[in-house]
């Protein structure tokens, strides 16, 4: 199959072909005939798969696309399109991709977000847009100020639509749909089908047409999952260790907590491991600017909350580490939807201490698999859990025991740091035989 046999508008086809794709996804080559018949679409996609195009492209056909199309009659200002997304790096994510398949038509669109003024949003929606990117919160401001109408708008994407639940969105789109003429397409995406999605899909779709491209909540699978057994308080130096010895770069890391991002990034810096923190709290500015370092490859590490990392979007991520586990076992699946994208292989590692017992179990039993376990040499827990495997063999083989360490190149402070163990921190009982000069891999 080829994006020729979808029947998209040249000028679409053009931009794809710009963008080097030459063959659908799954989920494209699935969803994207029913979007163009004007179908409902309930599917099931995890980020990575390329779930955005597959509503983007058939909805700019449809908006362009003028013989036999509903949307052919063009309102002045009012969007025909809404997407509502859970987050604004996501809203800021879908716009990009908008523009990006939409830059050889004369659609007009814009995202409303919180955390920026609402100025200039309101003039760009006085000036007139077709396709509206809007996060529900932000959107029901406009409403309320009435500088957005959705009286217009024919083609509904609720996209996340499981994480928007998860965020407590649940009101909020229900208000914004109340606003919403109830003759129109309804396009859902959402990386799992809890109870609460299938209910809301319940509610909105007529006769939805439904797309599956991953096993039901499974991960991806071209993601390498690991867990790394550590205990809690040697965790923050198990990390700089992997830093360390890998050289990683790109490597999104995940906390539970605003405040362990925070003082994580903060830690990482210090050793000399470029980083930043991005989460709710931090201003728009602040976020955008760490997320374009990180995309430059300036920072070796992104430390980030389970909600600010939501729709992160960069290609071939190569590495995702879960510094504490989430407490939702969704989450994990999230989290590692950021790495192995779009073909490229990936890599996800969990430090888990005793602790987060529960939540690996409730983990594991989501993707309905157990996690290959693992110790690092050197930092062995202490504090017993039940199921830690040795390391395999392969762990253990590229250097012998007792060889210096040699630290690869990363970005930042090289030398920054002395070699082996942090100041001020004994090596634990039985692990100074091979505490130094492990290489893991
Ligand atoms: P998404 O699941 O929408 O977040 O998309 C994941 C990534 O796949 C994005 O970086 C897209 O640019 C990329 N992508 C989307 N469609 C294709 C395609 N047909 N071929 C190659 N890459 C694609």
């Amino acid at each position: 199959m080829q994006f020729t046999d979808l029947g998209l508008s040249a000028g679409i086809l053009r931009a794809i072909g710009e963008q080097g794709y030459d063959t659908p996804t799954p989920i494209q080559a699935q969803a994207i005939p029913h979007v163009l018949a004007g179908r409902d679409l309930e599917a099931l996609a995890q980020t990575g798969t390329g779930k955005t195009a597959a509503f983007v492209l058939p909805i700019l056909h449809r908006l362009t696309h003028h013989e036999d199309s509903p949307l052919e009659r063009v309102s002045q200002v009012a969007p025909r399109v809404l997407i509502l997304v859970p987050t604004r790096e996501l809203a800021a994510q879908v716009l990009e991709s908008v523009r990006t398949y939409g830059k050889h038509t004369r659609l007009r669109s814009l995202a409303v977000f919180g955390g920026v003024g609402m100025q200039p949003q309101v003039q760009a929606l006085r000036r007139g847009i077709d396709i509206l990117v809007a996060t529900p919160g932000r959107l029901l401001d406009h409403l309320g100020q009435r500088t957005a109408n959705l009286s217009h708008v024919q083609t509904l994407v609720l996209d996340e639509a499981d994480r928007m639940l998860d965020m407590g969105f649940i009101r909020d789109i229900r208000k914004v749909i109340e606003r919403l003429p109830a003759k129109r397409q309804n396009l859902m995406f959402s990386a799992t089908f809890a109870d609460e999605v299938r209910e809301l899909a319940h509610g909105i779709l007529r006769d939805p047409a439904l797309v599956e491209v991953a096993r039901r909540n499974a991960p991806i699978e071209l993601v390498a999952q690991s867990v790394i057994r550590v205990d809690k308080e040697r965790k923050r130096e198990a990390l700089l260790h992997l830093f360390d010895t890998h050289g990683w770069h790109q490597t999104l890391v995940f906390t539970r907590t605003k405040h362990g991002a925070d003082a994580l990034a903060r830690k990482l810096e210090q050793a000399g491991v470029r980083s930043a923190a991005i989460h709710g709290d931090k201003t728009q500015g602040a976020r955008t600017k760490a997320l374009a370092d990180f995309k430059a490859g300036k920072l070796a590490a992104l430390v980030a909350t389970d909600i600010a990392a939501r729709g992160i979007d960069i290609d071939l991520l190569p590495r995702v580490v879960n510094y504490e586990l989430p407490n939702v076992p969704e989450d994990y699946v999230h989290r590692i939807g950021r790495t192995g994208r779009a073909g490229a292989e990936g890599e996800a590692l969990s430090l888990v201490c005793a602790d987060e017992r529960i939540q690996l179990r409730d983990i594991e039993r989501l993707i309905r698999r157990d996690l290959e376990k693992r110790v690092l040499p050197g930092f062995e827990p202490q504090q017993a859990a039940a199921s830690t495997a040795p390391a395999p063999a392969a762990d253990r083989r590229a250097q012998p025991k007792g060889a210096p360490r040699k630290p690869a190149p990363r970005p930042g402070k090289p030398g920054a740091r002395p070699e082996g163990r942090r100041p001020g921190q004994p090596p634990k009982a039985g692990g100074a035989a091979h505490h130094n000069g492990q290489r893991h891999r």
